[in-house]
């Protein structure tokens, strides 16, 4: 849950950034075209942040990786590398389970 949190705030403090630089001092939406090579590079840097972060919450214990929940007991998943609560990771072996063996690669 600290993750979350932490997350949350790491990206209202870019969102704010980004804000400065996308919007002109009369809090009108600047064109992109207006942007200087510093700004452009500064907004895809806070954008590249925000889905590193955001990446790395969905890959973590504190979210199922499937249905988001933050509150089920989770079970980590060494070949997709993310974590997974008990009930999608059962769901998931049944649908990626081969119909032959009944034996699931990607959910072992
Ligand atoms: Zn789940």
């Amino acid at each position: 849950m600290l993750l979350v949190k932490w997350a949350n705030d790491e990206w209202d403090k870019l969102k704010e950034q980004e804000r400065a630089i996308s919007y002109d001092e009369n809090r009108k939406v600047r064109h992109p075209n207006s942007y200087s090579d510093k700004e452009k590079s500064e907004l895809h840097k806070f954008r590249a942040r925000m889905t590193e972060i955001f990446e790395n919450v969905d890959k973590s214990i504190c979210k199922c990786f499937r249905c988001v929940a933050t509150d089920k007991n989770m079970t980590y998943n060494p070949v997709e590398k993310a974590w997974f609560c008990f009930q999608c990771y059962e769901e998931m072996k049944g649908v990626t389970a081969k119909k032959k063996t009944g034996i699931s690669m990607r959910f072992p």
